[in-house]
């Protein structure tokens, strides 16, 4: 019975290992899809800018198509010109042209804006560029690495689960199956030790007799108030 409760002890201890690694193994895990995050952040950035530019060619084409129009109505108008009879066609026709050339100057200046937005968006993606290869290269490294972490836990994480397995195969199967219901029931305690008459699982009083026959250590004895497997520690051995 004694080799019994050490075995429950041991596996307690281990069943803590693998709680802690496991914690840091999903810790880890988070941090990778975190790092793969900034990634897709500034790929999603890049992708707005050059859509943008997309966009400001397009509406420089238009303005430009414009700008052949007008061209080509003030040629039309200057040719008529020629052939104008009376001063106040003559006028009439002069207005046209001033205005049409009013709107060509109009055409001119928003282009030139829509050339330095697209050359300053060049500019921005150029940089953006060059911080995504960075980021890519960085990201790459840090999720090997990351990676190796991951797989060193997961290392050790078999490794204690191989000596659940030892321990769990030479205990009853009825006290393990109590063990690990006791451990999903009592936050991943099954195992408490008890100590000058109280059970530090629940720090409640155990009734003299019950404690007393733990000094027997012939049976295994749970905490009535927490119904965890009581394992007694002297003072002494702390
Ligand atoms: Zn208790």
């Amino acid at each position: 019975m004694k080799k019994r409760l050490d075995m429950l002890e041991q596996l307690q201890e281990i069943d803590y290992l693998i709680d802690n690694l496991k914690t840091a193994r999903n810790g880890l895990t988070g941090e990778m899809g975190g790092i793969e995050q900034a990634l897709i952040e500034a790929r999603l950035e890049l992708a707005g800018l050059e859509s943008r530019v997309v966009q400001l060619e397009q509406e420089k084409e238009e303005l430009e198509t414009g700008q052949a129009a007008e061209q080509e109505n003030i040629r039309r108008s200057e040719a008529n010109m020629k052939e104008i009879k009376t001063n106040k066609e003559y006028q009439a026709v002069g207005r046209e042209i001033a205005a049409a050339r009013r709107q060509a100057a109009e055409i001119d200046e928003q282009t030139l804006q829509k050339i330095g937005l697209i050359d300053d968006l060049n500019t921005e993606i150029a940089a953006l560029n060059d911080t995504l290869a960075e980021l890519e290269q960085n990201t790459s490294q840090r999720r090997d690495e990351k990676q190796a972490e991951i797989d060193k836990i997961q290392q050790d994480i078999d490794e204690d689960v191989a000596r659940r397995e030892a321990i769990t195969k030479e205990l009853p199967a009825g006290v393990v199956k109590r063990y690990n219901a006791l451990r999903e029931q009592r936050r991943g305690q099954a195992v408490a030790i008890a100590r000058d008459g109280y059970c530090l699982g629940c720090n409640m009083n155990l009734p003299p007799q019950l404690y007393n026959s733990l000094f027997r250590g012939d049976e295994l004895i749970s905490c009535p108030h927490c119904q965890r497997m009581l394992i007694l520690k002297h003072q002494k051995s702390q």
